[in-house]
């Protein structure tokens, strides 16, 4: 179980509660150990496992991965608060990832607390719970409390009982790294989640790049161990290396067989460099549809307003046909973050933004990733792009290409002529030709073009990365410290067959 939700909602709160109170079983020893995951005991003797990273980052990010922990989630809402941006991303991260959602509506001991309020939000968004004749069980809870919490529990196994979730221990076990580390004294340790068999001290295992043999087994109590089963998160002493969260692991017969696969890993990724898969692109839909291997096309919208998202999602779905469905994952206002881009990198989508732009760390991600970022400033463009590649005909003739970055460190207002902005080019070049857009806060402002570009007091015909320079927008006045000039070019792009 991965508990997400809007920041300050709760979700370390309800871990902890968890965590210490051992919920029902009220064993000896509460859990002190961090060890990424851990597993409560309840009073009829079944038993939780939770991780304890809570968030959807951290959940999409073991997606993307190839790790499937997560069997449910909880998404916790406080009642003294709303249905928030981040809880609708975690909604949308849980369903692309089609986890099922148990609702924790949190703080309910605040006298300030409305529950219902919650619950309509939520129906709003087509999430109905269940006391209102959904289908979604939802449970009032404070975590501080510990108030509806061995309910919400209940509720966890009830739709955990519904997944029918089956492991045989009779086997070798299989499982994924949740976290890694290297210990001064102890040398490299790693949490592991058995997820199917047992594991057992002595056992070969291999984890991406890494293997070792099993040297010792610690529980979330610090107890040492001397197998883990199904479900069971384990800390072991043995591996070779610190393999990354998310890598699955498997059992080998031999150490040889360990070491050999391992060996033949570590050379793949060095060939491959980090890209380890293709993931889709608008020009790849064509050419895969045409080998029948696509049937869904999976986006993910930005935008800088709400009535502009809402319209161009539409449209997207409405693309769907017979033969391709459109998924709109998740849509926001607000500039295209490092999650956005995970969570496209787990789902296999491509992300539209419309007049926002992708922060550094997910540009990086986005190119580390393979992960197609589409910007426009028209939605009928957008459309009719995703329209064309969804036939198999996307042939750009005039592509956009940004070729620099600038910041702007100050401003000057300066009568007749109006607002000159002091900046320094971060990346790429600007030219005194080029078009400009000016982002302030990943969205797009304002589109034009340069009214000037100097360099000390002469006009110059572009300035590098590193320099500082001058300039001004034509027919634009409210530059502010910190806006960014992106500067791009029209460039005409060949016909590919
Ligand atoms: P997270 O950011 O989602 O992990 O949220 P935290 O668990 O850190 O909680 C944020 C704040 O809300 C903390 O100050 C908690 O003490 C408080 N809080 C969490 N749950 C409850 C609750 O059930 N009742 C009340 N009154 N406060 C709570």
């Amino acid at each position: 179980v991965t508990v997400m939700g809007h920041v300050d909602h709760g979700k370390t709160s309800l871990l902890d509660y968890i965590r210490n109170a051992n919920v029902i079983a009220g064993e000896a020893g509460g859990i002190t150990q961090h060890i990424g995951a851990y597993n409560v005991k309840l009073s009829d003797g079944r038993h939780i496992t939770f991780l304890d990273t809570p968030g959807h980052e951290a959940f999409t990010a073991m997606r993307a991965r190839g790790a499937k922990v997560t069997d449910l989630c909880i998404i916790i809402v406080a009642a003294d608060d709303n249905v928030m941006p981040q809880t609708i991303e975690a909604i949308n991260h849980a369903s692309a990832a089609g986890v099922p959602i148990v609702f924790a509506i949190n703080k309910i001991d605040k006298p300030a607390a409305n529950p219902d309020k919650i619950k309509e939000e939520l129906a709003q968004m087509n999430y109905l719970v269940e006391e209102w004749g959904g289908k979604y069980q939802s449970q009032d809870i404070s975590a501080k409390k510990g108030i509806g919490v061995e309910d919400l529990m209940e509720k966890v196994l009830l739709e955990a009982e519904l997944l029918d979730l089956k492991a045989n221990p009779n086997r070798r076990a299989t499982g994924s790294i949740i976290e890694s580390s290297l210990d001064k004294g102890r040398g490299y340790v790693a949490t592991v989640l058995v997820q199917n068999g047992t594991l057992r001290v002595g056992d070969i295992i291999l984890a991406g790049t890494h293997f070792g043999r099993v040297k010792a087994m610690f529980n979330e109590r610090n107890q040492r161990i001397t197998e883990a089963g199904p479900a069971e998160p384990t800390l072991i002493l043995g591996l070779n290396g610190a393999p990354t969260a998310g890598d699955t692991f498997n059992v080998m017969e031999t150490e040889q067989e360990a070491r050999e696969i391992a060996t033949k890993r570590e050379q793949l990724q060095r060939e491959l460099g980090l890209r380890t898969s293709k993931r889709t692109t608008l020009e790849e839909i064509g050419r895969r549809r045409a080998i029948g291997n696509f049937h869904e096309l999976n986006i993910i919208v930005k935008g800088d307003v709400d009535g502009s998202i809402e319209a161009l999602s539409d449209s997207l779905i409405k693309l769907s046909t017979e033969e391709v469905k459109v998924n709109v994952l998740h849509k926001a206002v607000g500039a295209i973050s490092e999650s956005d881009v995970t969570l496209a990198a787990a789902s296999d989508a491509i992300i539209i933004g419309f007049q926002v732009r992708p922060s550094q760390a997910a540009r990086r991600a986005a190119e580390r990733d393979g992960v197609e970022i589409r910007l426009y400033s028209v939605i009928y463009q957008a459309i009719e792009e995703v329209k064309d590649a969804m036939e198999g005909m996307l042939a750009p003739e005039i592509k956009e290409e940004v070729i620099g970055t600038a910041e702007v460190l100050q401003t000057f207002r300066i009568s007749k002529v109006g607002t000159i902005a002091g900046a320094i080019v971060r990346e790429g070049r600007i030219k005194r030709s080029c078009k400009v857009r000016l982002i302030r806060d990943g969205i797009v402002r304002y589109t034009g073009e340069l009214g000037s570009l100097k360099r000390m007091k002469d006009d110059v015909k572009e300035v590098t990365s590193g320099y500082d320079c001058g300039l001004s927008i034509a027919g634009y006045n409210d530059v502010q410290e910190g806006d960014l000039i992106e500067a791009y070019e029209e460039v005409e792009i060949k016909k590919t067959l």
